[in-house]
């Protein structure tokens, strides 16, 4: 220990293929006093394939809040930390920000390690627009609260971009299918960089299909993606809002709501407020 502070590294690991690991990962990782990992078994292999035998606490949920002040402690007296998360980048719905935040309180230098993140793979090689979008990570578990949260999204024009669970992805596609207009493009990216990568473009109301013909084999990770709104037809802007609206007020409100913002007719709107209230 040398008297000047030590650096935080937050270094990206393979979210698949063990061969994206960065050279400058693998040096830092090699390098630091100690690794603090989510989880020490998961991280231990790929140290072991790697050749590190630096030293690994687990870092994780559950012990983050009283852990902080003890890896601050340390890095004051000069030790380097590395922070690894399972995979990709870590804080990307992983641990480390509370870390993060009181290293930068302490003055310590925090230097990111770049590489790969679900995310941004997923982004790059959706077909859908790059230049602005919005990361929402995992939405509510349950249907009507996921149901309810992708209606607050409904009018948003940036890219959306969820992360997935396997048994959950048709019941995600379904309640989108719910929400936004069918013919809404959608990208599902299933399982990046490994043996059953799989990235699939297309219509909402196709995609919801597709995923129903595949239920048995949908397995692994998911990044789901989907085009922001793109100002529509009046009659997508009518469904929009009526949808909105059911989630929040009763159906006579919501379609007379939705009557007097879009000028149409109320039995028109009527008709469509049953069907969807049925369909819940
Ligand atoms: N920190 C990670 C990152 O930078 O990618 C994300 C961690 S988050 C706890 C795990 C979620 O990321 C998975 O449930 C899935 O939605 C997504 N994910 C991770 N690896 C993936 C992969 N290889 N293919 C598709 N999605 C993946």
């Amino acid at each position: 220990m040398s008297g000047i502070p030590g650096t935080l590294f937050i270094v990206a690991t393979p979210i698949g293929n063990l061969e994206d690991i960065s050279q400058r990962a693998k040096d830092v990782l090699a390098s630091v006093d100690l690794i603090a990992a989510e989880d020490t078994r998961h991280s231990g292999v790929m140290l072991c394939r790697l050749g590190i035998n630096t030293k690994v606490i687990a870092y994780h949920d559950h012990n983050e809040r009283r852990l902080v002040g003890g890896l601050i402690n340390h890095l004051q007296k000069g030790l380097c930390i590395a922070l690894i998360s399972d995979a990709g980048t870590p804080l990307i719905n992983d641990p480390g920000y509370q870390l993060v935040a009181a290293a930068h309180t302490a003055g310590i230098k925090v230097v990111p390690i770049p590489g790969p993140c679900a995310l941004i793979a997923a982004l790059s090689a959706s077909g859908l627009a790059t230049d602005r979008f919005v990361f929402e990570g995992y939405l509510p578990s349950r249907s009507a609260a996921r149901r309810k949260r992708l209606s607050e999204l409904a009018s948003e024009t940036r890219t959306l971009i969820f992360f997935e669970a396997t048994h959950r992805i048709s019941g995600f596609i379904e309640d989108a299918l719910f929400v936004f207009d069918a013919n809404r493009m959608v990208t599902v990216a299933r399982e990046l960089t490994k043996v059953h990568e799989t990235i699939h473009r297309d219509r909402l109301g196709s995609l919801a299909t597709w995923i129903n013909s595949k239920q048995t084999c949908l397995k692994g990770e998911f990044v789901v993606l989907i085009q922001g709104e793109t100002g529509g037809n009046q009659h997508n802007d009518i469904q929009r809002i009526l949808k909105i609206l059911l989630t929040e007020v009763s159906l006579k409100v919501a379609v007379n709501l939705t009557a007097k913002i879009t000028g149409q007719k109320r039995n028109a709107i009527y008709k469509q407020a049953v069907e969807y209230k049925d369909e819940r």
